[in-house]
């Protein structure tokens, strides 16, 4: 029996946790036994692997994060393995938890991943875990020594058939899916007592055309696939009209000395606005227009954020993850993630001198810093310092699950709204700006494409990992493109 549960929250984007189980029942006949007597019929232990272990955020996590939220409430005795699909926090952030509950299996990723998860690990744990330094570092130990770097696009066994566990084997591959620098999705190989299935499960798949990463393509086989639908309800802009969003956005910035505030996530978003701002800046900035003033010229980009910093530098480091249209602009010299005018903060001092600066200066500015959903990190103070200017622009990038901050602005600020921060109300006059592109997810096309794309339709599509509506959207768009066999887990 091939067996897929789910335990992340059943609504909303956060707190992803799928498992995959075999389960084989094996015929235990004694030298007397005649037949085929259901007594001598037992099923063996099951085996089965999770796909992501994410913590809750926003609205998912109910009453603030309670420890019921964290804790590993379904049983983990048969689990061989963990497999990453992508460092976001929503899809790793309970792995401590899974340690402490005696999760003893490897940790398989990909290469890229097995050098992020302990930096965004580190981060997590020091938030919300503990300070003592020495337990953390016991912790990142500890899931290190289970790390196992995959390939993509090679086949990895988790456990075979030799196992005194009964029949089955099962073996993952992982392959790009063009959402943050090492994210997959899983194809699993699994095989339980002569029933074999190829059952996919996305991850966060990533748009088409977006910077730095090649596009995801559609697996080639899937009896069963689960798909995210984060987006499942629309469609993004295209490149081209963000880009000009974006440097709209800017110029605003440029003409009244005001700061753009992005609060960004510190993986995938960050690096890809900046990898934007780059061309931008290249294209009408540095003697562009001869006649002009070279506006963009005057522009200081700055990281505020330590994790961000250290995520752009390994997205540096790995350039052989890059895709075509990045790797030829290195070849021509230029260096997306680390311009003349990019700054990175790092000290606490220096984050509060800086809100303090950008507050009183008309110098145009733009400013990344975490939380990607205001919900707490360094963002938070430049929001009170800046929201009541109206030469200042907020523009989100991201996804802001119902319940934070960030939804708040986004929903009050363009009505002259306000929002509590901290339990204070902050008038809202800065300009509020969405711009859907960069969320890194594909959108509701792209998501319908992955599964047309597989060459004999697959029996069964979960669709999971999204608001309610944006699953129900996501599922009438599968229908009209003749698929069957959807089903949304949790909902009636
Ligand atoms: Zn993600």
């Amino acid at each position: 029996m091939i067996e897929i549960k789910h335990h992340g929250a059943v609504t909303g984007v956060t707190g992803s946790c799928h498992e995959l189980t075999l389960t084989s029942v094996t015929g235990v006949t004694g030298s007397d036994s005649e037949g085929s007597d259901p007594t001598n019929t037992k099923a063996t232990k099951p085996r089965g692997i999770l796909i992501d272990c994410g913590l809750f955020q926003g609205e998912d996590a109910g009453r603030g994060a309670t420890s019921t939220d964290l804790s590993i409430d379904f049983p983990i005795d048969h689990i061989r393995a963990l497999v990453v699909t992508h460092v976001h926090i929503d899809h790793v952030g309970r792995i401590p938890y899974l340690l402490a509950a005696g999760f003893e299996g490897p940790i398989i990723c990909s290469e890229p991943s097995a050098i992020m998860l302990p930096e965004i690990l580190e981060d997590a744990l020091k938030i919300g875990f503990t300070r003592d330094r020495a337990l953390i570092e016991r912790v990142l130990g500890l899931i290190r020594s289970r790390l196992v770097p995959v390939p993509y696009g090679q086949w990895h066994s988790v456990f075979g058939n030799d196992d005194d566990q009964g029949n089955g084997s099962l073996s993952v591959r992982l392959q790009q899916a063009g959402h943050i620098l090492g994210s997959a999705y899983v194809e699993c190989e699994a095989e339980s007592d002569g029933q074999r299935e190829r059952i996919v499960f996305s991850g966060d798949l990533g748009a088409p055309h977006s910077p730095l990463l090649p596009d995801p393509q559609p697996p080639d086989r899937a009896d069963r696939v689960v798909i995210e639908s984060t987006y499942g309800d629309k469609d993004h802009e295209t490149r081209e009209d963000r880009r000009y969003r974006l440097k709209a956005v800017l110029e605003h910035a440029l003409e009244d000395g005001g700061t753009v505030l992005v609060p960004a996530f510190s993986i995938g978003r960050t690096q890809e606005l900046l990898y934007e701002i780059e061309s931008l800046i290249h294209e009408f900035g540095m003697g562009s227009d001869p006649e002009g003033s070279d506006p963009f010229s005057d522009l200081e980009i700055v990281v505020d954020s330590p994790l961000a910093a250290t995520f752009t530098r390994i997205y540096r480091d790995l350039k052989p993850f890059w895709d075509a249209e990045a790797t030829e602009l290195v070849r021509q010299g230029r260096h997306p993630l680390s311009f003349e005018q990019l700054t990175v903060i790092n000290s606490h001092e220096d984050h509060l001198n800086a809100v303090d600066y950008l507050a009183r200066s008309h110098r145009p500015c733009i400013v990344l810093a975490g939380s990607g959903m205001c919900a707490g990190g360094r963002v938070v103070n430049y929001l009170k310092a800046m929201l009541g200017d109206a030469r200042n622009d907020v523009l989100f990038v991201g996804y802001q699950a119902k319940g934070t901050p960030g939804r708040d602005i986004l929903t009050h600020g363009p009505r002259g709204g306000w929002v509590e921060l901290d339990g204070e109300r902050y008038d809202i006059r800065a300009r509020i700006h969405q711009v859907g592109g960069y969320s890194a997810h594909a959108g509701q096309s792209d998501l319908v494409r992955f599964v047309t794309g597989i060459e004999r339709p697959p029996s069964e599509i979960r669709i999971v990992h999204g608001d309610n509506d944006a699953k129900e959207s996501l599922q009438r768009q599968f229908h009209s493109a003749g698929l069957t066999g959807i089903m949304i887990p949790g909902l009636s």
